[in-house]
């Protein structure tokens, strides 16, 4: 693990979150670009508030779990992101932080967490696979986790897994329509652009994968 050898425990979570902010520091600019072509040009400064305001609630703190640093990262992302990503990613590391309430998470509870969180994201917003948003990076993301874990990979190569196939959603939904949310608006005019939200859970199953890797 990166920090630690105990397995994915509040430390693995805690570094998980710091690169996913580091992350979205260094993609801001690509990420409301992105929303600049069929929303409001803000995902990125959205998600760059958010995770600044995630880890300045972190910072100096003590966690037993992993699911208490994922839980204080949702209700922080909900309190300080406006729009729609911050409920639904606020939701989302929430719904993932309720599974993980042991010192250390093994890789069936990081799936339900997973899992659970792209259910409290759909539970919300409604979206299916093929409307142009996160869920179409996401759900591919837990199927190949779902598949690493069954196939019995380390977390390190079933992380990996999740990351490309969430780059890979991420890529499939520049030919869409979008149905959700604000690219809803353009319909076909959207086609041939990347979705800023599918974008950013990209980087976070990316940071997942690192913060994880021996
Ligand atoms: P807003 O659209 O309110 O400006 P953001 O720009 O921060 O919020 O986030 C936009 C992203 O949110 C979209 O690219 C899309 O991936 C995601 N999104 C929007 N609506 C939904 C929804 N109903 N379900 C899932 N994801 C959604
Ligand atoms: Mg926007």
């Amino acid at each position: 693990m990166d920090t630690t050898s105990g397995g994915f425990d509040s430390a693995t979570a805690l570094a998980w979150v710091r690169r996913i902010a580091a992350a979205i520091e260094r993609d801001a600019d690509q990420l409301t670009q992105l929303d600049s072509a069929i929303g409001d040009a803000d995902h990125g400064v959205n998600m760059q508030r958010g995770f600044a305001a995630v880890i300045a609630a972190l910072d100096g703190r003590d966690f037993t779990t992993p699911g208490e640093v994922l839980v204080t990262a949702g209700t922080t992302l909900m309190s300080t992101v406006g729009g729609a990503a911050g409920p639904l990613y606020g939701s989302a590391f929430r719904a993932a932080g309720k599974q993980l309430a042991t010192t250390t998470a093994t890789a069936d509870q990081i799936l339900d967490g997973l899992r659970s969180g792209a259910e409290a994201v759909q539970r919300l917003g409604a979206a299916r696979p093929g409307d142009k948003t996160m869920i179409d990076a996401y759900l591919p993301a837990v199927d190949a986790f779902a598949k690493a874990v069954a196939a019995g990979h380390t977390l390190a190569e079933t992380a990996a897994a999740a990351a490309a196939a969430a780059e890979d959603g991420m890529r499939a939904t520049i030919p869409m329509i979008g149905r959700k949310g604000r690219a809803s608006y353009l319909g076909p005019r959207g086609e041939g652009h990347q979705d800023p939200g599918a974008t950013s859970l990209a980087l976070v199953f990316r940071a997942l994968a690192e913060a994880v890797r021996p």
